[in-house]
């Protein structure tokens, strides 16, 4: 069958809808919100992965997308966003910009999406995109996940794609009360949890354990990427 956007964009949503119905018992919902849905929905993936794989954009899987990482699969992003119960007036941070996509998704939902990811050519190539592709509400740039982006916090919500080994303070001091951080704790690709943090107003935090996945390692390590 010849490959089209409208066509792969309908087999990922309906693959999105069954996973969900398969992992409803960890995730606690028969379905993800219509909100969020239609964020994915209006978002291409074709844009976000190498040109040689386009035919596999819309996949339910991670796929490559250079320096050893990975854009995640299409049932994550929208199961995390889903997590982060972004709404309209939200300004959000993301730790881990990778191909762009997930940032492309938390624009459509939020005000303002702050991104950042240790790799600066990852950071240029995403920051071309989503100019492209008219996400004038993000801003992008290159550092250390593990110390988030003080300079605009508190934020509503906290997103990190990629597995930490554990919860990062600076990531909980720099959310508002009542915000919610969704992230995956665990060992380098085995073993991790996707976690659903909320801060309460007290400042402390109560800790939910969603369901198993396997992420690319958030690296602790400033400059341990090799191009
Ligand atoms: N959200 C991305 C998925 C990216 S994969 C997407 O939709 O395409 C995880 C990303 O985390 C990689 O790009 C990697 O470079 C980045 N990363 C790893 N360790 C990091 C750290 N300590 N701080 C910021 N980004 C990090």
């Amino acid at each position: 069958m010849k490959w089209s956007r409208e066509s792969g964009m309908q087999q990922m949503l309906a693959d999105i809808g069954d996973e969900v119905k398969y992992t409803r018992d960890l995730i606690g919902k028969e379905a993800l919100s219509d909100r969020v849905m239609s964020a994915m929905a209006a978002v291409p993936r074709d844009e976000f992965v190498p040109a040689d794989i386009k035919t596999l954009a819309f996949d339910n899987r991670p796929l490559p997308i250079g320096h050893g990482q990975t854009i995640s699969q299409p049932y994550i992003v929208a199961l995390m966003t889903d997590l982060l119960a972004p709404e309209a007036n939200h300004v959000v941070l993301e730790i881990g910009t990778g191909s762009g996509y997930q940032t492309a998704v938390l624009s459509r939902l939020c005000r303002t999406v702050y991104s950042m990811d240790l790799v600066p050519a990852l950071v240029d190539s995403a920051a071309a995109r989503l100019s492209r592709l008219g996400c004038s509400n993000v801003h992008v740039r290159s550092g250390n996940g593990y110390a988030g982006w003080p300079e605009n916090a508190p934020y509503d919500g906290i997103i990190v794609t990629a597995a930490a080994s554990h919860i990062p303070e600076a990531l909980v001091e720099q959310l508002r009360p009542g915000g919610r951080l969704v992230i995956p704790v665990g060992l380098p690709y085995a073993s991790q949890e996707l976690m659903l943090v909320t801060k309460q107003g007290d400042g402390r935090t109560q800790v939910r354990e969603v369901i198993g996945v396997v992420f690319v390692p958030l690296l602790d390590i400033q400059g341990v990427h090799k191009e």
